[in-house]
């Protein structure tokens, strides 16, 4: 009865809007879960790691793989490719862990049409555009042309978030991860991934 369905948490917002800080943050609050790796044809940051932050791979590798049906979403953000593979996802959802995607808003638009019952999503933002500007330049990983492109995008990429079932300002980083952690937890209980056999036990 109480056996765990597998869940996704997918998690959104303008590029330097302090997703990955804010996941790592909760994961040691958060049971059970998988965090999705993508594969990207983005050139890796310094102190990515193939394997860990990304899977990177080369352009004609990654058409390969759409072709071949490996994805179970992809886009095209700022510039470059980004996709969810197939694979390891089933196997997680088969292990009933929850699984977590950093994806932009059109692959969330995408899981959202192909799992909608078990997928639950946050949008997370700065308190302001300039916020997010200061914070692509402070955490100095990106030349100004790749700053100011992710800047341009955000104000399209904002339009998105009432599409999202949660949205969290990420101003003060322990407010934003208790609300993230909570959110997650949430996203376990959820009415549609209990199995409808259940009330049988009840009424024999
Ligand atoms: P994203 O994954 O959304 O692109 P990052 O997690 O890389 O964003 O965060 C972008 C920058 O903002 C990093 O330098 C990070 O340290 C900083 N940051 C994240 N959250 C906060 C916060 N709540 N307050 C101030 N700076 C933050
Ligand atoms: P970054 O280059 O900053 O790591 O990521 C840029 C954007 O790509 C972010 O909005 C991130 O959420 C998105 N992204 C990362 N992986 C995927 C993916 O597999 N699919 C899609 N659709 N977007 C992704």
């Amino acid at each position: 009865m109480n056996e765990k369905k597998g869940a996704i948490l997918t998690i959104s917002g303008p590029s330097g809007c302090g997703k990955s800080t804010l996941l790592k943050e909760v994961y040691k609050d958060i049971d059970d879960y998988y965090f999705s790796i993508s594969t990207t044809t983005r050139a890796p940051r310094e102190g990515e790691k193939d394997g860990v932050d990304y899977f990177f791979a080369k352009k004609e590798d990654f058409l390969e793989d759409i072709q071949a049906g490996h994805f179970l979403e992809w886009a095209e953000v700022h510039g470059n490719y980004y996709g969810t593979s197939l694979k390891p996802i089933k196997e997680a959802l088969a292990e009933g862990k929850l699984v977590i995607f950093d994806i932009d808003v059109q692959g969330h638009e995408i899981v959202r049409k192909k799992l909608n019952d078990i997928t639950t999503s946050v949008f997370i933002t700065t308190p302001s555009l300039n916020e997010l500007k200061n914070r692509l330049q402070n955490r100095n990983t990106d030349s100004q042309d790749i700053i100011d492109n992710r800047v341009e995008n955000a104000k399209h990429e904002i339009k998105y978030f009432q599409k999202y079932d949660y949205f969290i300002v990420n101003d003060d980083l322990d407010t934003a991860s208790k609300q993230l952690v909570g959110i997650a937890n949430v996203t376990r209980i959820k009415s549609k991934l209990f199995d409808s056999k259940l009330y049988e036990s009840w009424i024999g």
